[in-house]
């Protein structure tokens, strides 16, 4: 439980993290939170020869809204998501997401940008964003790009994002009215990541059938998706009880599931089916037709 021996490093600015990151491609790290880093560094799973810390670098943490988004700094931690009163407001799912995440001392050290670096196939918000539609910016020698999540997320704990690129800011398009969104996970007892996680939006029409719906699954393989054959199924009906119940076998059937000492493969394909049921329920609900 001892990591191998590293140099620590503090930039002060971003471009200088970047230029860091530029010199050292093959044994530079990035650490934020350090709370899925760390520990893979005392299992020797990870042996940087460079820790680069973005602590110190300003302007990586703050939540506002701009033209209809939510903009959230990379730097943020899962409590401020969760506390934030603008997120209450306007997306009150992600702050219920982040208060879903491990115990209160990862939520106040683990970041929104450290989680979506690492992409670990179990955790909560990627669900989330992918059913919303959203964008990762990532900023490196070039300057900025904009990244959609369903093209970041690439395999287990792989992104797309290059050696040398900084994830910077989130970017999630707030719902429009009438739209219902809600995430629905089975947590790991301990660790409480998501042995499967669902989120659902839904947009009724005013005659209560299905306008517009996006389900996110995380925690079943080996990276979130998600699931149009469901999405598909549902659009354009009344959704009761049977038409939620189908369109949840469908999801199940449909995306790539794996089994591990946590949960079997049909198991998972059960939790995916029940947790999507659960996360349509209650997103209809909120979308409040
Ligand atoms: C006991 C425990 C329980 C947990 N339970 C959950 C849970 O229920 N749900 C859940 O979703 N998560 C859970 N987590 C993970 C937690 O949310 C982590 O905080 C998060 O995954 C990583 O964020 P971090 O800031 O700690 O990243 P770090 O550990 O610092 O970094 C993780 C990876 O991301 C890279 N990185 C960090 N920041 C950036 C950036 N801005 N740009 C590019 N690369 C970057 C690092 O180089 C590293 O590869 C748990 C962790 C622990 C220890």
């Amino acid at each position: 439980m001892i990591p191998s021996a590293f140099d620590y490093v503090a930039p002060n600015s971003l471009a200088e993290a970047i230029n860091f990151l530029s010199a050292h491609p093959d044994d530079a790290k990035l650490v934020a939170g350090g709370h899925s880093l760390i520990p893979l560094m005392k299992l020797r799973l990870a042996s940087p020869r460079y820790l680069v810390d973005l602590a110190r670098i300003p302007g990586l943490k703050y939540i506002r809204e701009a033209n209809g988004t939510l903009e959230i700094g990379a730097l943020t931690t899962h409590y401020e998501i969760e506390s934030s009163s603008l997120i209450k407001e306007r997306l009150p799912a992600l702050s219920e997401t982040a208060a879903l995440i491990g115990d209160v001392q990862v939520r106040n050290r683990g970041t929104i940008g450290g989680s979506l670096a690492h992409a670990d196939p179990a955790a909560d918000y990627p669900a989330l964003i992918l059913a919303l539609d959203s964008e990762i910016v990532a900023t490196g020698p070039k300057g900025q790009r904009t990244i959609k999540v369903s093209d970041f997320f690439v395999d287990l704990l792989t992104t797309s994002l290059k050696s040398d690129e900084v994830v910077t800011q989130l970017r999630i398009p707030i719902p429009a009215a009438g739209t219902g969104v809600a995430y629905e996970k089975f947590p790991h007892p301990a660790s409480r990541y998501a042995i499967v996680g669902v989120a659902a939006a839904v947009r009724l029409n005013a005659n209560g059938t299905c306008a517009q719906v996006a389900i996110g699954v995380t925690g079943a393989g080996p990276k979130a998706t998600r699931v149009a054959a469901a999405e598909s199924a549902l659009v354009g009906s009344r959704l009761d009880d049977t038409v939620l119940r189908q369109a949840a076998t469908s999801a199940a059937e449909s995306i790539e599931v794996t089994g591990d000492i946590h949960a079997s493969e049909e198991y998972r394909r059960h939790l995916v089916s029940e947790f999507t049921v659960r996360a349509l329920r209650r997103a209809i609900e909120r979308a409040g037709r």
